[in-house]
């Protein structure tokens, strides 16, 4: 089993604090709802040397007064099947609560090690408070700051204590993270089921081999993917979140963490406002995008149809024109392949970088050639432009005048990186700067 950590605990206590500090991220947006953080799941740490995987299994549940039970056993679930050492965390400063005690009723049950975490032992006069922790039976109370960092070296040096390996420092590095987007009947679980029916696809599963998995990861036609957040689609009536909100909520996480997004459209309904709202989001989060029009089987067709609403929907979605769209039956499995094909393009596409050299000479003639017009008599220039080390394609243009070029020249010059260096799929980002 591979280096992982599981971190579980009633709301509040601090498991996404504790995760962020462990995964040495501040990334974490959180809800004011108790219970609902907006945050990565899993992400990688490093201590002494060892790597290993955090998962904060709180993150997958909703927690509410009412599905507590339900909670713990999910959370534990999780847990249970993937980690190789559970993180159990409490807090110090409300103490022990009922819900605790039956956390480690289950928990001692279980044959993983566990560490009892006893948080938010924010001065040594507050770690004194961990000592009724004793009382949970399950071994000596770790006590931490998740939120200052107090003894967290302790911990870890507990944690990495269960590794025998020094495990891999990124195992998803250079694999192409996919998000599977659109409206409700699109046909999105269709499209995951088509690709999990290509059976022994599946490598691994990172957190969750059931119904909570976030990242999952395949082989594809011999190419590599995690597929985020596939909870939303597997699984559609749980508890709590048969709610609109949580739906979205979660779409946007699957969003924030692939680097290309699939979105599929109902040929037979054709672009709606929707579609381009999710196609928006897609844009402005920088991600890749593969546009899937679904459902082609029922469209009425002849040698005309595909192009001329290929044409519509580029006209359509300009500016948003730069996607490769793709005209699938997902019930017939045709041009599924291709998807698939297109999504490895699009990764690479965003992640393509251009020298500073060959970027001035390719896109400066092309300025000069069409410069931006002149505003009150001052004439813009720009002098040369480079390309930032940025997950999306982002240029940076000096120039004497920035805040004079205007959208419409912005258009003009992200057409001239596209026909220079393709970029097919990809949002371009353009910084014009003062030199
Ligand atoms: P979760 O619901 O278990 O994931 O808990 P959160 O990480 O969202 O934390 C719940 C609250 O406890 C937040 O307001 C945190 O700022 C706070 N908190 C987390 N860790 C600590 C800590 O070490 N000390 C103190 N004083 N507060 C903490
Ligand atoms: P989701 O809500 O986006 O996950 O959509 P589903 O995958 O649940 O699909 C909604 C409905 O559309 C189901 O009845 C599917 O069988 C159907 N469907 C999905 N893909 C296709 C397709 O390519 N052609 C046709 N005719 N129906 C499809």
């Amino acid at each position: 089993m591979s280096n992982i950590v599981a971190i579980v605990g009633r709301p509040n206590v601090g498991k996404s604090t504790l995760f962020n500090r462990l995964i040495e991220q501040k990334k974490a947006i959180m809800d004011n709802v108790s219970g609902v953080t907006r945050d990565r799941h899993y992400g990688y740490a490093e201590w002494t040397g060892k790597f290993f995987t955090v998962i904060d299994t709180g993150g997958y549940v909703v927690g509410s007064e009412d599905i507590f039970e339900e909670a713990i056993r999910e959370q534990v679930q999780i847990a249970m099947e993937e980690a190789g050492v559970v993180l159990f965390v409490v807090d110090c400063i409300t103490g022990m609560t009922d819900l605790d005690k039956d956390f480690a009723d289950v928990l001692r049950r279980s044959k993983k090690p566990v560490i009892l975490v006893a948080n938010k032992a924010d001065t040594t006069e507050k770690s004194y408070a961990a000592m009724e922790f004793y009382e949970l039976g399950l071994g000596d109370p770790y006590p931490i700051s998740a939120e200052n960092g107090n003894n967290t070296g302790d911990l870890l040096d507990a944690v990495v204590a269960n590794f025998p390996d020094t495990g891999e420092e990124n195992p998803e590095e250079g694999i192409p993270r996919i998000a599977i987007l659109g409206r409700p009947n699109v046909g999105k679980s269709s499209f995951l089921n088509a690709l999990l029916g290509t059976e022994r696809s599946i490598v691994t599963d990172i957190a969750g081999t059931t119904r909570d998995a976030i990242h999952t990861r395949y082989t594809l036609y011999g190419k590599d993917f995690i597929i985020t957040d596939t909870a939303g689609m597997r699984r559609k009536a749980r508890v709590n979140d048969n709610i609109e909100f949580y739906s979205t909520l979660r779409s946007m996480r699957a969003l924030e963490e692939c680097d290309v997004a699939v979105i599929i459209l109902d040929a037979e309904r054709g672009l709606e406002a929707q579609d381009l709202n999710i196609i928006g989001m897609a844009d402005r989060a920088k991600k890749g995008i593969v546009l899937m029009v679904n459902k082609w089987d029922l469209i009425e067709k002849d040698s005309k149809t595909l192009p001329t609403m290929e044409k519509e929907l580029y006209q359509r979605l300009a500016p948003m024109d730069y996607m490769p769209i793709i005209f699938t039956s997902v019930l017939e499995k045709t041009r599924i392949y291709k998807v698939i094909e297109k999504i490895a393009e699009v990764y690479e596409e965003r992640s393509r970088r251009v020298p500073t050299s060959q970027l001035n000479e390719a896109i400066l003639p092309e300025i000069e050639a069409f410069p931006p017009p002149s505003i009150n008599g001052k004439y813009v220039k720009i002098k040369y432009l480079t390309q930032l080390p940025t997950p999306s394609p982002t240029f940076v243009l000096f120039c004497n005048y920035p805040q004079y070029i205007k959208d419409n020249y912005e258009r003009y010059l992200e057409k001239k990186f596209r026909a220079h260096f393709g970029f097919e799929g990809v949002p371009i980002t353009m910084f014009f700067r003062k030199k």
